[in-house]
């Protein structure tokens, strides 16, 4: 038999609210992510999405069940996954290359060792020549690209992508869907992203799992067979369309149900 890089076992997740009573953010997830697929996560805010990647991150004990990495039981963070969000979280005290081998570092690697090795990564994510400038002195699109390159030099066996672009402006998020596609292409690392853009997603995605609304649950998961590699052009395509369509018809009731409590 062989073990899935990534399998999320029966989790449930309820938190107490402060009224006392209990929220069930999460109700029985079953996942699995095969070594070097790309999937990812649509539903409505508040379908426990986040929720669920504190779980894989090791962030948070699940009420019930199991998150297996590689056959393994998560039983607290490491380095063998990685998180990215909305917001880079790069320290603004040091230079893209730095931000980048920070977490080699972290591992003990000697900086210069760190330097040579995260060039790969900086030259993949688009920063060459920009090694030495300060978050600052980057644009956002950039900046978030950094922040994936550093998520990608540690060499996570799961990289996963909390809305990474939700923060960035229509053009460059599309800049960046095409950069990341590219980037994927080129590493093929197991990948779990959340999105709430439905063509993203699509793009993207080997696999679209779209949640219900809370309690989250999966509600579907829809195979996206456009051959690799992709572009943005594909967008334009009617089988796209019709398929960002469809995923949408399944998410709008759920949506709908969200705006309503
Ligand atoms: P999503 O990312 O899909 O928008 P979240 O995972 O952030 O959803 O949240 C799912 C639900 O769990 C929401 O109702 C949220 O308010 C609740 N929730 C999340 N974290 C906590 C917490 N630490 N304590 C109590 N409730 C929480
Ligand atoms: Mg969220």
């Amino acid at each position: 038999m062989t073990t899935s890089a990534l399998k999320i076992d029966g989790v449930n997740q309820v938190f107490d609210s402060p009224n006392g009573r209990q929220v069930v953010a999460l109700n029985g997830i079953d996942i699995i992510v095969e070594s070097g697929e790309f999937v990812s996560i649509v539903g409505a805010s508040g379908s426990g999405k986040s929720t669920l990647l504190r779980i894989i991150s090791g962030l948070l004990q699940p009420t019930n069940g199991q998150v297996l990495i590689d056959g393994q039981r998560v039983r607290g963070p490491g380095m063998d996954r990685a998180l990215v969000f909305q917001r880079d979280s790069l320290l603004p005290w040091k230079t893209v290359i730095d931000n980048v081998a920070y977490g080699l570092t972290l591992r003990g690697v000697r900086i210069v060792e760190a330097r040579r090795t995260v060039q790969r990564f900086i030259d993949v994510a688009g920063l060459g020549g920009f090694e030495h400038h300060y978050p600052h002195q980057l644009s956002g699109g950039m900046r978030q690209r950094a922040n994936v390159a550093r998520a990608m030099a540690v060499d996570p066996k799961i990289l996963m992508l909390d809305e990474p672009f939700a923060s960035l402006d229509s053009q460059t998020r599309e800049i960046m869907q095409a950069e990341l596609l590219r980037i994927w292409e080129a590493t093929r690392k197991t990948v779990l992203m959340i999105t709430h853009q439905i063509d993203e997603a699509v793009l993207l995605s080997d696999r679209v799992i779209v949640f219900s609304a809370r309690p989250g649950k999966v509600k579907r998961s829809i195979p996206v067979s456009f051959e690799r590699p992709r572009s943005l052009s594909l967008k334009r395509s009617p089988e796209f369309t019709a398929l960002v369509d469809e995923i949408w018809q399944l998410i709008e009731d759920e949506v709908r149900a969200s705006l309503s409590d």
